[in-house]
């Protein structure tokens, strides 16, 4: 199920070497090689899905599984006080390898990072509006 020319094909499936902290038949979990801090890893899947859409329903499970366990672990090993949870989807959304990827990110105090947006002013009738645009 590979892709040609997929970085993370390879990578998830042992082509090119990478630092894993977890594999098993389905995924490998590999540190980013540019972390937003210590421990930022990466869960791939073996077979290529570009992205969420494409994930199968019970794969999409199998991932938040691995996460939660893989999350444990790493609290204990890192010392690290909590976890940003960040999947791209699309190059607008800032996804850059197209072959699903779920970043676990430690957080430490004074890290330094800043994950997250800028949020907007909204009016109670422009929330309505999306809601009943999602209804239609
Ligand atoms: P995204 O922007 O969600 O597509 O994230 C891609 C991530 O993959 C970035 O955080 C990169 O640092 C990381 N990355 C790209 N190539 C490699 C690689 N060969 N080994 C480890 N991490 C990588
Ligand atoms: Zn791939």
């Amino acid at each position: 199920m590979g892709q040609d020319n997929c970085i993370f094909c390879k990578i998830a499936n042992g082509e090119i070497p990478a630092r894993t902290l977890y594999e098993d038949e389905q995924f490998r979990v590999i540190l980013d090689q540019g972390p937003a801090t210590k421990g930022h890893a990466l869960i791939l899947p073996k077979a290529h899905y570009r992205d969420l859409f494409e994930l199968p329903e019970e794969l999409a499970g199998d991932v938040m599984k691995l996460a939660k366990k893989m999350i444990i672990k790493m609290r204990e090993k890192f010392k690290c006080e909590g976890f940003n949870l960040v999947q791209n989807n699309g190059d607008l959304a800032g996804q850059t390898v197209f072959h699903f990827h779920l970043h676990l990110i430690p957080r430490y105090g004074a890290d330094g990072q800043k994950i997250g947006w800028k949020p907007q002013e909204v009016t109670p009738e422009e929330l309505e509006e999306v809601r009943a645009q999602f209804a239609d």
